[in-house]
C-alpha cells in the first residue's frame, strides 16, 4: 500500500483560507495514495509570539513550561485542518506528538526523537482516516511534553516517514524549491531540480532555512525520497536524493547565508591540556551547538579560542563560558552578535582545485573582510560582518553560479 507524508509549514497554514487550501490539496492527494499522513507547523509567527509572551513575564522561563506553550501552536493548526477536512467529507483525525507515538529525550525546547511507536497512527490509517500529526513535539519517558527545536516540524515529518516506511515525504513551504541562493538577496538565483543529501545537509545547516538540518540528516540515513515544493503553486519542486548529480558536477551548487550567528572569544586562555576539553564539555552539557572553532597560536603560554554559535544560544553560551573560566583560566569573554556566516557548497569542489582562492578573491574585490574560515569536503564558510553578508552572497553567486 502506498504511503505519503506531507508536511505544511507555517506560512502554508497562516490563516483559515490557507488551511482550507491545504485541505483541498490533501483531498486531491488522497485520490492518488492509499494512506496519507500530514504534519503541520504552527501558523506563521505564532511560535515567536508565544516565546515573546513568555519572556514578557520572565527573563528565563522554565523549559518545561515553554514546551507546553510552544507545542500548542502545532495542535491548533492540526485540529483546524482536521475540522476543515471533515467538513469536506474527508475523514481525518488530528493527533498530538505524544498521541502519534513520538517519544523524545534530551533537553526541553530542543529534544531529540528517541523512537516512534506508530500503533495509533496505523489504527487510524486502517480506519481510512487522514492522520494529521502536530509537528515539532513529542513526549519523554515521563510523559512530559518536549519540542524538537526551531523548525522541528520538518523533523517530525521525516521521522514519521522513516518509521512508517513512506514512499515519499513532501515538504510544502512558501518557496517552490531549493535555490542556488536566497532569491530575496540574489534575484538571479535559480531553483535546483535535484540536490544530493550531502549538499542539502550543508546548505540547511549553513542557514538556507528551507529545511531543518536534522531532518535532512535523518532523511539521508533512511535514504528517504524527500521533495521540497510550494503549497501555493504547482511546480515540481526540488528532489533531495542520494544521487550526486552527474560526473562533472559544478564546483558550487549553492551559496547560503546565516545571519543568526554570534561569535564568542575566550581571550587569554591558558595554553595547556584540558582547557578546551572543559570549555566544550560544559557547552555540550547545556546542549549548545558550537559551529566554528578557531584557536590561535599560543603566545607567552596564552591563547585565544573563538567559537560561533546560533544567536539564540549566544547568551547562554556566554554565561557558560564565563562560569567555566571564572577560576581564572581566561582573561575575559567577548561576544559579537553582528556577524553572519556565508558559505559556498558543492560536491564538485571535491575534485576541483582553486575554489577557496576564488572564494576569497571574490570577497576581497568587494572589500569584505573575513573574520573566520572553516571548510568541509564540500563547503567553504566564512564569518563576515552581518552588514556585509548580502554583498558577500551576491559576490559569490556571481563568481560561481551566474
Ligand atoms: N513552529 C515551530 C517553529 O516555528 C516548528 C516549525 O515550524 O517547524 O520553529
Ligand atoms: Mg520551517
Amino acid at each position: 500500500m502506498s504511503l505519503i507524508v506531507q508536511k505544511f509549514g507555517g506560512t502554508s497554514v497562516a490563516d483559515l483560507e490557507r488551511i482550507q487550501n491545504v485541505a483541498g490539496r490533501i483531498a486531491a492527494t488522497r485520490g492518488n495514495w492509499d494512506r496519507v499522513i500530514v504534519v503541520v507547523s504552527a501558523m506563521a509567527g505564532e511560535t515567536d509570539r508565544y516565546i515573546n509572551l513568555a519572556h514578557e513575564l520572565s527573563p528565563d522561563p522554565a523549559g518545561r513550561e515553554l514546551d507546553i506553550l510552544l507545542a500548542s501552536g502545532e495542535r491548533i493548526t492540526s485540529s483546524l485542518l482536521a475540522i476543515s477536512l471533515s467538513s469536506r467529507g474527508v475523514p481525518a483525525i488530528s493527533l498530538t506528538g505524544g498521541q502519534a507515538g513520538i517519544r523524545t529525550e534530551g533537553t526541553h525546547t530542543r529534544a531529540r526523537v528517541r523512537t516512534i511507536q506508530p500503533k495509533r497512527i496505523h489504527q487510524e490509517l486502517d480506519g481510512g482516516k487522514v492522520v494529521i500529526a502536530a509537528g515539532f513535539q513529542g513526549v519523554d519517558q515521563f510523559n512530559e511534553e518536549q519540542t524538537l527545536g526551531r523548525g522541528g516540524s520538518d523533523l517530525t515529518a521525516v521521522a514519521l516517514a522513516a518509521a512508517l516506511e513512506a514512499d515519499l515525504c513532501e515538504i510544502y513551504t512558501d518557496v517552490d524549491g531549493v535555490y542556488t541562493a536566497d532569491p530575496r538577496i540574489e534575484p538571479s538565483a535559480r531553483r535546483l531540480e535535484r540536490i544530493s543529501y550531502d549538499e542539502m545537509m550543508e546548505l540547511a545547516s549553513l542557514g538556507a532555512k528551507v529545511l531543518q538540518p536534522r531532518s535532512v540528516d535523518l532523511a539521508a540515513k533512511y535514504r528517504l525520497q524527500l521533495v521540497v515544493r510550494s503549497s501555493f503553486t504547482e511546480g515540481e519542486g526540488t528532489l533531495i536524493t542520494p544521487d550526486t548529480g552527474g560526473i562533472e558536477a559544478p564546483a558550487v551548487n549553492g551559496v547560503s547565508c546565516d545571519k543568526k550567528q554570534s561569535k564568542l572569544t575566550a581571550v587569554g586562555v591558558a595554553d595547556r591540556p584540558g582547557i578546551a576539553a572543559s570549555l566544550f564539555g560544559t557547552l555540550a552539557e547545556k546542549s549548545i551547538i558550537v559551529d566554528m572553532i578557531v584557536q590561535n597560536v599560543s603566545d607567552h603560554g596564552l591563547t585565544d579560542i573563538s567559537i560561533t554559535v546560533n544567536r539564540d544560544t549566544a547568551e547562554e553560551a556566554e554565561r557558560v563560558m564565563c562560569e567555566t573560566h571564572a577560576g581564572g583560566d581566561a582573561g575575559k569573554i567577548t561576544r559579537d552578535d553582528a556577524v553572519a556566516k556565508v558559505s559556498v557548497v558543492g560536491i564538485g569542489m571535491k575534485s576541483q582545485a582553486g575554489v577557496a582562492s576564488r572564494t576569497f578573491a571574490a570577497l576581497a574585490r568587494e572589500r569584505i573582510n573575513i573574520m573566520m574560515i572553516s571548510t568541509s569536503e564540500i563547503s567553504i564558510s566564512v564569518i563576515v560582518q552581518e552588514a556585509q553578508a548580502e554583498d558577500a552572497v551576491r559576490a559569490l553567486h556571481r563568481e560561481f553560479i551566474a
